[in-house]
């Protein structure tokens, strides 16, 4: 079927709303009617060339929409579903499958078509990349079973699609990655979509103090909106110097929610002994991190996370609950929505910072 979508061809290059076909889908495949769809930092990241993937592509990776059609096999969801979509799709077989770390499947392909099998998508019969194995930014996609959770229907669209990616990133890292502690202290860098998802899983989690830091005071305020209970003005003081003097010490846990290697490095710096810092945000390939070792001989942690360490199946259901409950805020995450033709408004606005979180609302 013929679809409207945003097709990206080259680095730099701007998004060129087209027409493409959608294939029907295989027995273990999902077509969804794209209702909303979040514009996340990933999706500029990998236009301005800091993620390589294959072009042409349909960026977009936190979306929400309506079952349409469903493949002869498929048993988790049927048409007229209300679905959010994730990333992070699973064999549910390899050794990370198996050993409950889903989001760090090392045979995705499984959930892929076989090559030389037709493209899920395509234009004039030339295959489009599925960005992220999903292609967000189209009024429909072609999915694995496995990329979509079903959702109740009292949702609305444009909060559920954050937590394909954004919330279940941020508020994933804090529980599921850091295992953040009742009572604990914790400092999070950068409070976009991402940073202020961290904010919000540290609060649910318990912590006592949340520090935030960013060089933009009106998001600073956003910050303390979601739960942080200190903030930092980087561009006004040192960090590192801050974090200390507000925790008396340093922090017990610290977030590099932008991905920057500076910012990572005054993570661990920030660090009471034993603490740990956890990259969320994708340092761009190229910087390095650059680090005092002194901060190992007390026993500081460096991890990453990915995608929130999330088991979406279970844990989407989850934070929709919370949300229900009113201790998850979605809806203060959305500032604005656009349609398919403004995306690129949608863009610059994050890349200016102007924004917590903008979704495309499809009709
Ligand atoms: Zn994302
Ligand atoms: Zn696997």
């Amino acid at each position: 079927m013929k679809a409207r979508a945003a097709l990206f061809r080259e680095i730099g290059g701007e998004l060129s709303i087209e027409e493409i076909d959608v294939d029907d889908p295989a027995p273990n495949e999902v077509r969804v009617r794209t209702v909303a769809c979040g514009v996340c930092h990933s999706d500029l990241h990998f236009m301005q060339g800091s993620i390589a993937g294959p072009l042409p592509t349909i960026p977009g990776h936190e979306p929400a929409g309506i079952v349409e059609a469903v493949g002869s096999s498929v048993t988790s969801v049927e048409p007229g579903d209300h679905v959010i979509a994730c990333t992070s799709i699973f064999c549910g077989s390899c050794n990370e499958c198996m050993k409950g770390w889903p989001h760090l499947c090392s045979n995705r392909r499984a959930c892929r078509r076989p090559r030389g099998a037709a493209p899920r998508l395509s234009q004039h019969g030339v295959g489009i990349d599925q960005f992220s194995d999903l292609s967000g930014f189209a009024e429909v996609m072609l999915l694995h079973e496995r990329a979509v959770v079903k959702i109740d229907k009292d949702i609305p669209f444009d909060r559920a699609a954050l937590v394909g990616c954004g919330v279940t990133t941020g508020v994933g890292a804090a529980l599921n990655t850091a295992r953040v502690a009742p009572g604990s202290t914790v400092a999070v860098f950068g409070c976009g979509g991402v940073g202020n998802s961290v904010i919000q899983g540290a609060r649910i989690a318990g912590a006592r103090q949340i520090i935030a830091i960013d060089i933009v005071p009106k998001k600073l305020e956003t910050a303390r909106h979601f739960g942080a209970t200190d903030v930092v003005l980087s561009t006004d003081e040192d960090p590192v110097k801050a974090i200390k003097r507000l925790s008396k010490g340093g922090v017990d846990y610290a977030f590099d929610a932008v991905g920057n290697a500076n910012l990572s490095a005054q993570c661990l710096y920030a660090l009471a002994p034993r603490g740990l810092a956890v990259i969320v945000g994708a340092i761009p390939s190229g910087q390095l991190l650059n680090l005092m070792p002194g901060h190992f001989y007390v026993e500081k942690m460096l991890t990453g996370s990915i995608m929130g360490s999330n088991r979406f199946h279970i844990e989407a259901p989850q934070y929709l609950d919370l949300y229900r409950q009113g201790r998850l805020d979605l809806d203060a995450m959305v500032s604005a929505h656009v349609t398919l033709d403004h995306i690129d408004d949608a863009l610059h606005a994050m890349e200016a910072g102007e924004v917590t979180r903008s979704v495309i609302m499809f009709d």
